[in-house]
């Protein structure tokens, strides 16, 4: 009787026996070994990861405007933004398209700065461009940088967790993305470095300009503090897009400082008189970056500077129910999961827009908000026999005002 030469199972108890010279192999040891070889060999020389699109053809590529649809789905408003965004990362698959031309034209990268107050959808929107990507994609926090031989991370560890992202595939890691968040975080502290040492401060950023310019990194694959003993992987940055983002608190004043004393003559007059004084972030130029005290060639390496918009009342309305993914989906979602019909009605929608005004945090108090007010019914609902739960304001008003957030 033939027998799988692994695990001993005869023909009767398989579905196929494959025979070689000397044993067989039933189907499931086969299946096993295979993806033995998928982990062993494809982690360290990329071969067979299918995650990531190797070859990118310009016919396949999805268009700007395709790019910003999707956007749409789940990013309320921000039309300024997610242009940019849509043709950076248009050109960055064109970039990886491009052949070897004999042109002698060779299209830069474009990295781009994106830069508005906090919970405005800078981080929601590159978490949205990176589910379409067949890029790998990794956020990493400037904060955690310091100095090289300084207690924090090294610059180089954005490479690592974008290494870990792309499984180990080196050639996949060399055309991902990285979105670097609280980038307004590593600006100068002081207009004169040499009295302190700035620590994580100009010093990070000279590290962050080798990746953002293009070279050969050495990057530790656990990530953390180089260390000598360690064996590096070598990435080119070349080809890697980063996307940078930060709420640079206060720069609406460099910028109101540049417009006022770049008024002369009877044309800036007039040109005074149309500024928007609520919304100075529109006015922003790579100059206001500098005066905030990020380093000139740092500037020079983010060449697409676009603002994202404070969000107002009717904004975070919009946000509470229209993204794909929106609060009030999700909560009616876990809701359905337990056989119950919730809404809410416009009243509440308005009093919870109301309370994220009053809080001022943005789009990021509407979650806190929402959660708040279903606590008491996520709790209760699921061990009664309800078939459906209407929020209305009064219930709204009642679960805010008894809970730590009404206080
Ligand atoms: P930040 O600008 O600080 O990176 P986030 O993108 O993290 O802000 O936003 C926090 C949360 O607020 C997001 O998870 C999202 O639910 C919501 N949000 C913020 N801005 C928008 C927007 N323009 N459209 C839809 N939701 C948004």
């Amino acid at each position: 009787m033939r027998k799988c030469g692994f695990c001993g199972r005869s023909d009767k108890d398989v579905r196929l026996l494959i025979a070689g010279l000397d044993t067989c192999i039933c189907d499931e040891c086969a299946e096993q070994a295979h993806q033995i070889v998928q982990s062993s060999l494809g982690s360290v020389n990329g071969a067979g990861n299918d995650k990531f699109a190797k070859d990118f053809d310009m016919k396949q590529l999805p268009k700007p405007a395709e790019i910003k649809a999707y956007l749409d789905q789940y990013v309320i408003g921000q039309e300024d933004a997610k242009r940019y965004l849509s043709v950076a990362v248009y050109n960055h698959y064109k970039r990886l398209a491009q052949k070897d031309t004999h042109d002698d034209v060779e299209i830069e990268k474009s990295n781009i700065i994106m830069v508005g107050a906090t919970g405005t959808g800078k981080t929601l929107m590159a978490r949205t461009i990176a589910k379409m990507l067949k890029v790998p994609f990794t956020i990493v926090d400037a904060t955690v940088f310091t100095e090289a031989g300084y207690v924090g991370e090294d610059v180089e560890s954005i490479l690592t967790r974008l290494l870990q992202v792309a499984d180990f595939d080196v050639a996949a890691t060399e055309r991902g993305i990285v979105f670097i968040d609280e980038i307004d975080k590593i600006a100068r502290k002081s207009d004169n470095p040499s009295i302190t040492r700035d620590v994580s401060g100009e010093g990070v950023q000279q590290g962050l300009l080798k990746l953002l310019e293009g070279t050969m990194v050495n990057v530790p694959p656990k990530g953390g503090r180089k260390h000598p003993d360690q064996d590096y992987v070598h990435v080119d940055t070349r080809n890697i897009l980063f996307i940078c983002g930060g709420a640079f608190d206060g720069i609406e004043r460099k910028i109101a400082q540049r417009l006022n004393t770049h008024v002369v003559g009877y044309n800036s007059v007039q040109n005074v008189a149309r500024i928007d004084r609520n919304d100075l972030m529109k006015y922003i130029v790579p100059q206001d970056l500098k005066a905030f005290g990020l380093i000139p060639e740092i500037i020079g390496r983010l060449p697409v500077l676009t603002h994202l918009n404070p969000l107002d009342r009717s904004a975070l309305r919009s946000i509470l129910t229209e993204p794909k993914n929106s609060l009030i989906r999700q909560q009616q979602k876990l809701f359905a999961m337990d056989g119950i019909k919730l809404t809410f009605t416009d009243e509440a929608l308005e009093y919870i827009v109301d309370k994220a005004v009053e809080y001022k945090l943005g789009a990021r108090g509407l979650r806190s908000i929402v959660e708040t007010i279903m606590i008491g019914p996520q709790f209760d609902l699921p061990s009664k026999h309800v078939k459906t739960f209407v929020v209305d304001e009064q219930f709204a008003r009642e679960q805010i005002e008894k809970s730590t957030l009404g206080h």
